[in-house]
């Protein structure tokens, strides 16, 4: 029990650089961050590019730190994953969600809502519990709810995975495999999964013009999509070549830069009310 032996040492170590502290005041920060108010939710539109109208669109956690500002999700996200904080952050975002697609619903705009769900949610033993009772409690259908999961947390542990989001699917959620291409999952995978639509990841995307290889990808993915009964998303369309090359094959729904930054919702609903031409 000393402090110099092993490998307690290296915890008093002062050459601890400073991400790593850093590091710590995040995850603690973080732990503050629902119960100050900090998150917000911003929405992106998902175009349809059969109808040219949005009727979908993807919630996007943002979180305003009290010195620091703006932190974009990629950077704690991964921390929330890994600290268990994860459950209570998409927990919030579920609710304020529903919450948003009510106030939507007053206005008669009927839009589906995305939510993103990490690969430790679908382990949580009452996720599904809570997201049935939050469902009840906020009076919203199913069918304007789309659980976003990404292809990779489906390859963790494929079985569970797989009867979770069967169980999802048959409550009427729309089920969204996200990030598709980055994931390695194999296409008796995929056969198997109880899911309406695949998401291509926005690095196929963004370079379309330029690279023949993502082309002959991405028009691959679409046809084994649509010969599995899938709908398509694309994200990250960044240029007028990708909307236009995507619409002529066939792609479903279109979501990126070029059509709309993410937006929070007092900026996105007077677009969705009077839609530019
Ligand atoms: P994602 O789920 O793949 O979300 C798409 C990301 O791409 C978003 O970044 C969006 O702003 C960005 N994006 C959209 N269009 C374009 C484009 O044309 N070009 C480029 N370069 N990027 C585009 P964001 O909001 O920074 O989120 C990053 C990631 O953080 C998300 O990737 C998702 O994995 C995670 N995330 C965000 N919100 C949540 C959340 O509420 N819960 C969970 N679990 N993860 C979230
Ligand atoms: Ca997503
Ligand atoms: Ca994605
Ligand atoms: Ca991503």
């Amino acid at each position: 029990h000393t402090r110099n032996s092993g490998s307690l040492i290296q915890v008093y170590q002062p050459n601890l650089d400073i991400n790593s502290v850093e590091r710590l005041n995040l995850i603690n920060d973080l732990r503050q961050a629902i119960p100050c108010n900090q998150f917000e939710l911003h929405f992106q539109p998902k175009l349809c590019l059969y109808s040219l109208k949005v009727t979908h669109v993807e919630a996007l956690v943002r979180w305003t730190h009290p010195t620091l500002g703006m932190i974009p999700p990629d950077n704690f996200i991964p921390i929330a994953e890994k600290t268990g904080q994860i459950e209570g952050l998409t927990r919030w975002v579920f609710v304020a969600a529903l919450m948003q697609c009510t106030e939507w619903n007053k206005l008669a705009l009927d839009i589906n809502i995305s939510v993103n769900i990490s690969a430790e949610n679908l382990k949580e033993s009452d996720f599904y519990e809570f997201v049935c009772q939050m469902m009840t409690i906020q009076n919203i259908k199913p069918q304007q709810i789309t659980l976003e999961v990404t292809e990779s947390s489906v390859v963790d542990d494929p079985k569970s995975a797989i009867k979770l989001l069967g169980k999802f699917k048959d409550y009427g959620f729309r089920i969204s495999i996200d990030d598709y291409g980055t994931g390695y999952s194999s296409l008796a995978q995929l056969k198997q999964l109880p899911v309406h639509e695949l998401k291509i990841d926005k690095s196929f995307i963004q370079r379309l013009e330029r690279d023949l290889d993502d082309q002959i990808i991405v028009r691959s993915t679409i046809d084994l999509a649509h010969n599995m009964g899938l709908k398509v998303v694309a994200e990250g369309i960044e240029d007028e070549f990708s909307l236009l090359w995507l619409a002529q094959y066939n792609c479903e729904f279109a979501q990126g830069y070029f059509i709309s930054r993410p937006k929070s919702a007092s900026e996105l609903t007077p677009w969705l009310l009077n839609p530019p031409k």
